[in-house]
């Protein structure tokens, strides 16, 4: 989609530290780490959020998902744990509207909101 800055990511127009990828999800550093692990997990077609998900696109969902417990594996902190957070939406204070899941972790990471 032009003008989406992570289907930019996902076609390589714009550079970014990429640290797993198949045909379907790429993953990358996010640029402003909010923890020692930081990654964004995101589709390689563009879907805004989690309500522009149906039955026809929601199995990119597994794909997001066993792509976050192999960057866990990989990165060292699949057994420590981490969290996996997606934000939907302008109450939830989404910013960038392609769908992406923050895999967040390498630290304690404090209270739990929910
Ligand atoms: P949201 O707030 O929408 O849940 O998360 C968007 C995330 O994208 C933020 O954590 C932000 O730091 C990250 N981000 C925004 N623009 C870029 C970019 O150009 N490159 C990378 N690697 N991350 C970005
Ligand atoms: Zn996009």
């Amino acid at each position: 989609m032009d003008n989406c800055i992570f289907c930019k990511i996902a076609n390589k127009q714009i550079p970014s530290t990429i640290v797993y990828e198949n045909d379907r999800v790429m993953a990358f550093k996010d640029i402003n780490p909010v923890a020692p692990v930081h990654i964004l997990i995101i589709p390689k077609t563009h879907i805004a959020s989690v309500n522009d998900l149906d039955r026809d696109n929601v199995g990119v969902l597994v794909d997001i998902h066993l792509a976050a417990k192999e960057i866990a594996a990989r990165l060292g902190i699949a057994e420590k744990g981490f969290r996996l957070i997606n934000n939907c939406g302008p109450d939830a204070g989404q910013t960038v509207f392609h769908l992406h899941y923050h895999l967040i972790g390498g630290t304690c990471l404090g209270p739990k909101i929910i």
